[in-house]
């Protein structure tokens, strides 16, 4: 339908989360019509922060490329001994909001649709398993209880369930958090006291 180059742009913006063929077409439209100083910061910008980030050893959250591990992971004062899984970034920052947890955590860095069964490649599964099952070589503590947060809707049940298999199997004590996040049930957007209520009433 159109330029094989903007086709191709509309592609890679259609991989990006939540956009869909339009907004990706929307997209690949501005960059053609955008000032050429603009395209040109947006491409460094993009460069910069695949060169200059890297992610914790820990947990793998985002974090300046000369450290190793992330502000959370290198706090002597968290429990050590709890781990939460969250889909992402976003949500480790909106459960640090609420002040309510001191444990560390896993970024599991995407979810399983029910669908695809194949979409177990894209999650820190394997990693996760490691992280477990070498907790002690990183001078961690035995582990207490893994705390599955993914988002409560559809992917975010799947993964839980794909998540919660693999703590059985290592014979590690696991819970979800409670239910009453709001409708989509996602982490990120809700308030402070209803993931704090969420965290409270995990099972
Ligand atoms: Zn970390």
């Amino acid at each position: 339908m159109y330029p094989p180059s903007i086709e191709k742009l509309i592609h890679h913006f259609s991989k990006f989360p939540t956009i869909g063929p339009r907004t990706a077409t929307r997209f690949a439209f501005y960059c053609l019509n955008a000032p050429e100083k603009e395209i040109k910061e947006l491409m460094s910008a993009l460069q910069e922060v695949r060169n200059s980030l890297s992610f914790c050893k820990i947990c793998f959250r985002s974090i300046a490329k000369e450290k190793e591990f992330c502000s959370v992971c290198a706090n002597r004062g968290r429990e050590r001994d709890v781990i939460c899984v969250v889909e992402k970034e976003a949500d480790l920052l909106a459960i640090e909001k609420t002040n309510e947890y001191n444990g560390i955590y896993f970024i599991l860095g995407g979810t399983i649709s029910p669908l695809k069964k194949e979409d177990f490649k894209k999650i820190r599964a394997k990693e996760l398993k490691e992280r477990i099952e070498n907790h002690k070589d990183h001078g961690l503590p035995k582990i207490k209880e893994v705390i599955i947060a993914t988002n409560q809707n559809t992917e975010g049940e799947a993964t839980a369930n794909y998540v919660s298999r693999i703590l059985t199997s290592l014979n590690i004590k696991h819970t979800r958090l409670g239910r009453g996040l709001p409708t989509g049930g996602e982490l990120e957007y809700a308030d402070e006291d209803t993931l704090t209520h969420s965290l409270k009433g995990r099972k």
